[in-house]
């Protein structure tokens, strides 16, 4: 499986960041699984930008020029555990 990289902070599946008032692990908010992007509930200042598709040039820039953009319309519910369980 292909890690998934959180727009705000850079944090992945596989490391994640620890929120500062729960000091939980991070969960995904956004995540698209695709295109290997998503916003963590550490980074929750990057929703508004992300829910505008304000990220697409990193999707691109991940992703290649080819990749199909309309692709980033399945994104997955809120609430999708960001690690260990997929
Ligand atoms: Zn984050
Ligand atoms: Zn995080």
């Amino acid at each position: 499986m292909r890690l998934t990289h959180c727009v705000g902070c850079w944090c992945s599946d596989t490391r994640a960041c620890i929120d500062e008032t729960s000091h939980e692990p991070c969960h995904w908010l956004r995540v698209d699984r695709q295109s290997g992007t998503g916003v963590c509930s550490c980074c929750t200042d990057q929703l508004q930008a992300w829910d505008a598709g304000q990220w697409i040039w990193l999707v691109i820039w991940m992703n290649g020029p080819d990749f199909d953009v309309s692709a980033l319309a399945s994104k997955y519910p809120a609430g999708t555990p960001a690690l260990g369980v997929v």
